[in-house]
């Protein structure tokens, strides 16, 4: 069974479907209500709809890795596209840290600030990983190679369903509605109309923020789901790790909280073609590999939870934030590649803009 380590929020959002709405967001992920946040304050009314409940999706099933850049080292995005727009990125995921975890300034959601660690686990990535130092310095971003790891000192750490009930909670009375799934999106003339079952709402704009899960719901957005499985242990008493550690171009993934609770993730580069799903059960292969990686770890506590998450992929590996194509009064903010924590609350920015 899938049993993610962060539980859910304690509140509850009720309530229909509206019959009308200026915007409705569909997703109550990071992307959802952080697109609630943004619009609230550009003093567009809007309500937000989540099948499940706030979290529920991969914002309430990762690591909580607050990351820099994208799932790649700096010299491979470099290459992939371009110096000035590897730099960008950089720069839009450095804001978003800083932007994000001001908004929700006084809520409390786990947050650390301790950087993060890449460690190599191949020459090639060693490689990488010392040519990044130089790039990333010279570009004007803090990076070290200590001989062993890049460390970003700027990089932290979040409980990441904290993080996302702290934006609902500032949502206005009846902006979330939870357990309501959308099955139609139809536009017109004036908007949308949007389906739940028997029910419908004309809304002026409809936005997706439903990542992973897009294509159940509009299939030409080329969003590919992508399963990633992580484990938590009770709490080890020594220290296993001293800074949240991504390796294995980014395949691999540990932390421990301050609580000792050692959370290990990824081994997806194992079983590629399987983990194409939306199905969100662990499967004992990749289990497996997790375990030894705690182990290796010098972890031998008992596991407690087991879980999966689905994260949705682009081909450019970089999120679709505006109108998607054919379906006028559309638009998408999703797509984040596996690092939706660190894009999600800047692309949201950028479509609120766009509405
Ligand atoms: C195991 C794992 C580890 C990860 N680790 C990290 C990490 O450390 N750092 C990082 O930055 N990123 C990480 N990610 C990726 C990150 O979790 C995602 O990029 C991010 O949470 C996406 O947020 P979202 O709001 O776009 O989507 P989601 O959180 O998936 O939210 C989408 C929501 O839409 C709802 N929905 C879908 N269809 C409908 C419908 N028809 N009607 C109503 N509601 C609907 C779903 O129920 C869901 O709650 C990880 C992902 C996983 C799975």
């Amino acid at each position: 069974m899938s049993t993610p380590f962060w539980a859910p929020p304690p509140e509850k959002y009720p309530g229909p479907l509206p019959e009308k709405a200026d915007v409705l967001v569909i997703g109550g992920g990071i992307a959802g209500t952080s697109l609630l946040w943004h619009l609230a304050r550009r003093r567009i009314d809007a309500v937000l709809v989540e099948r499940h409940h706030i979290a529920w999706g991969a914002s309430g099933r990762n690591a909580g890795f607050l990351l820099a850049g994208v799932a790649s080292s700096y010299a491979e995005a470099v290459r992939t596209y371009g110096r000035q727009k590897a730099r960008d990125v950089w720069e839009l995921t450095n804001e978003n840290h800083d932007r994000m975890i001001e908004a929700v300034r006084g809520h409390s959601f786990g947050y650390r600030r301790l950087g993060s660690a890449i460690l190599p686990d191949s020459d090639e990535e060693r490689t990488l990983l010392i040519e990044s130092e130089q790039l990333l310095q010279d570009d004007g971003f803090s990076a070290l190679w200590d001989g062993t790891r890049l460390v970003n000192p700027r990089d932290g750490e979040v409980d990441p369903v904290a993080l996302v009930a702290a934006f609902a909670r500032q949502a206005k009375p009846g902006g979330i509605r939870e357990s309501m799934e959308v099955t139609g999106l139809v536009p017109n003339l004036h908007g949308v109309t949007v389906t739940a079952g028997e029910v419908a709402c004309e809304a002026g704009v409809v936005i997706l923020a439903t990542n992973g899960y897009t294509s159940q719901l509009v299939p030409r957005v080329k969003i590919e789901p992508t399963r990633a499985q992580m484990l938590a242990t009770v709490p080890e008493t020594k220290a296993i790790t001293d800074l949240p550690v991504y390796s294995h171009f980014g395949y691999h993934y540990w932390r421990q909280l301050s609580t000792g609770e050692v959370l290990v993730g990824g081994w997806r580069d194992t079983s590629l073609d399987t983990e194409q799903t939306t199905d969100e059960e662990p499967t004992a292969q990749i289990q497996e590999h997790l375990e030894q990686a705690a182990r290796d770890l010098g972890v031998n506590n008992e596991v407690t939870h087991r879980w999966a998450g689905t994260m949705g992929f682009t081909e450019s590996g970089l999120p679709l934030a505006g109108p998607v194509d054919g379906m006028p009064n559309v638009y998408i903010c999703a797509g984040f590649t596996g690092h939706g924590m660190g894009f999600a609350f800047m692309t949201a920015k950028q479509v609120a803009e766009q509405i």
